[in-house]
C-alpha cells in the first residue's frame, strides 16, 4: 500500500485533494448550513426548490416510517415491493406523461444501469463531453464504443455519428441542464440528429426536474421535445429535496429496465418511507410554481450582480453560477475566504471539470432572499479583488 501516500501526496501538492467536512441543516433558514459553530449562507447545495426540510415531506416520511419499518428488506424483485412504489411510479408517468416510469435508489444507478442495460458490445454511445460521471461510468460498464463529442458542439457530433454509422445500437446522451457549467443542452439539435441516424436519445434532467416546464417535469418539456426523447432520467436528490431516481418511457422500456438494469435487480429498495416522501415532494414539486419563480428571479439577480461586479459569469437562466478562476490553489483559497466571509460554496477542480478551469460554482436556492444574493455578491467581489481574480 506504499503507492497511495505517494499519490496522495501528489494530490495534496496540486491542491487537488479532497476532504469530508460536517455541515448540518438550519431547519428554520432553508438557504443556510452550519459548519463548525459557523452559519454559512449555503450556496452550494443542490436544494434547489428549498424542499429538503419541508414539513410535509417530513411527516409523511414519519407516518411511513412508523407503519412500515426502516428498511424494505430486499430487491424489488424480492420483496422489496412495497406499496409506495407502485402509487409514486403512477403518479410519476402520469407527471411526465410518459406510458410508464421505474425507480431507481439513486442517479448514479439509473444511469449506469439503464445505460448498461441497453447497450453493449458492438453498440456505441454518444455523449456530451460534459457529462454527468454516472453516465461515463454506464458507458463503460456497457462496453459500448464511448464516443465522446466536444460540448454541444453538433458538427463534431455529427462527424462521430457518420463514423460510426454501421455499429448495431446508438445512443445519444445528454445531461439537460450541464451541472459544472449550468448551461443547456442543444437539446433540438440532438433530436434532429436521432432522427437522421436512427437513434436513441436519452436526457438526464438531474439539474432541470423540477426546475422547468409547467409543472416542473423539466427541460424536454418546456421545449416541447418530451415526445421526441426515448428515456427520461431525472432524479429526487436535488429538486425534490429528497433522494432517489426515476426513468421515464415506454411500457416496453421499463419492461426492459425490471428484466436488465443490474442496479435494480441487484440492490435493496429504497426505504418505503423515503419513497412515499418523494411522492408528497412530488406532489409540492407539480403545484408550487411559486418556488421556480423565485428561483429564477433569484437566478437573474445573482448572475447580474456578479456581472456587475465584473465576474466572467456564464450565460444562461439555470440555478448553477460558475465562476472560473483557472488554478486549482486560487479557486481552493477563493471558497476557504467565501466561508471566512460566511458563505458555503465549493471549488470545483479536475477531473470533474477540465484542466485549467478550476472554479467556484455557486448554487442558488428558492429559500435564498435577494438581500442575501446581493450582499453575498458584494463579498465575492471584495475576496475576486483581494485575491486578484478581479482588477479594480
Ligand atoms: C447529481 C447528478 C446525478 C446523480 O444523482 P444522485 O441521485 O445524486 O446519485 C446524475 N446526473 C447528473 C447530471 C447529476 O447532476
Amino acid at each position: 500500500m506504499n503507492w497511495m501516500e505517494k499519490e496522495l501526496e501528489l494530490l495534496a501538492e496540486d491542491s487537488l485533494e479532497r476532504f469530508l467536512r460536517d455541515s448540518a441543516p438550519v431547519p428554520e433558514c432553508p438557504g443556510y448550513t452550519v459548519r463548525g459553530e459557523r452559519l454559512l449562507l449555503n450556496l452550494a447545495s443542490n436544494d434547489y426548490l428549498g424542499l429538503a426540510q419541508h414539513p410535509a415531506i417530513i411527516e409523511t416520511m414519519r407516518e411511513m416510517l412508523l407503519t412500515e419499518g426502516g428498511g424494505s428488506g430486499a430487491s424489488r424483485l424480492v420483496t422489496g415491493n412495497r406499496p409506495p412504489y407502485g402509487r409514486l411510479e403512477e403518479a410519476l408517468a402520469t407527471w411526465q406523461n410518459s406510458e410508464a416510469a421505474l425507480v431507481f435508489a439513486n442517479g448514479y444507478m439509473a444511469n449506469s444501469g439503464v445505460i448498461r442495460a441497453l447497450m453493449g458490445r458492438g453498440d456505441v454511445v454518444f455523449s456530451d463531453q460534459f457529462n454527468h460521471a454516472s453516465i461515463v461510468d454506464g458507458i463503460v460498464l456497457s462496453r459500448a464504443e464511448h464516443a465522446r463529442y466536444r460540448h454541444n458542439d453538433k458538427d463534431h457530433l455529427k462527424l462521430l455519428m457518420n463514423k460510426h454509422r454501421d455499429k448495431r445500437r446508438k445512443l445519444i446522451v445528454t445531461d439537460a441542464i450541464f451541472s459544472m457549467d449550468g448551461d443547456q443542452a442543444r437539446l433540438r439539435e440532438l433530436v434532429e440528429l436521432k432522427c437522421e441516424y436512427g437513434a436513441m436519445l436519452m436526457v438526464d434532467e438531474a439539474h432541470s426536474g423540477g426546475i422547468y416546464g409547467e409543472r416542473g417535469e423539466g427541460l424536454c418539456y418546456e421545449l416541447g421535445l418530451h415526445n421526441e426523447v426515448d428515456i427520461h432520467m431525472g432524479t429526487f436528490s436535488k429538486s425534490f429535496g429528497v433522494y432517489g431516481a426515476y426513468v421515464c418511457g415506454s411500457r416496453n422500456l421499463i419492461r426492459w429496465l425490471i428484466n436488465k438494469a443490474r442496479p435494480l435487480i441487484y440492490s435493496t429498495a429504497l426505504p418505503p418511507s423515503l419513497v412515499a416522501g418523494v411522492s408528497t415532494a412530488l406532489d409540492l414539486v407539480k403545484v408550487d410554481y411559486w418556488r421556480r419563480e423565485r428561483l429564477f428571479s433569484a437566478s437573474r439577480l445573482f448572475r447580474s450582480s456578479l456581472c456587475e461586479a465584473g465576474f466572467n459569469v456564464i450565460n444562461g437562466d439555470s440555478p448553477i453560477v460558475p465562476v472560473i478562476i483557472g488554478e486549482n490553489e486560487k479557486t481552493l483559497r477563493f471558497s476557504h475566504a467565501l466561508e471566512g466571509e460566511g458563505i458555503a460554496a465549493v471549488a470545483i477542480r479536475p477531473p470533474t471539470v477540465p484542466e485549467g478551469t478550476a472554479r467556484i460554482r455557486f448554487s442558488l436556492s428558492a429559500a435564498h432572499t435577494d438581500k442575501e444574493l446581493i450582499d453575498a455578491a458584494a463579498l465575492i467581489r471584495k475576496i475576486g479583488l483581494q485575491l486578484g481574480v478581479l482588477s479594480a
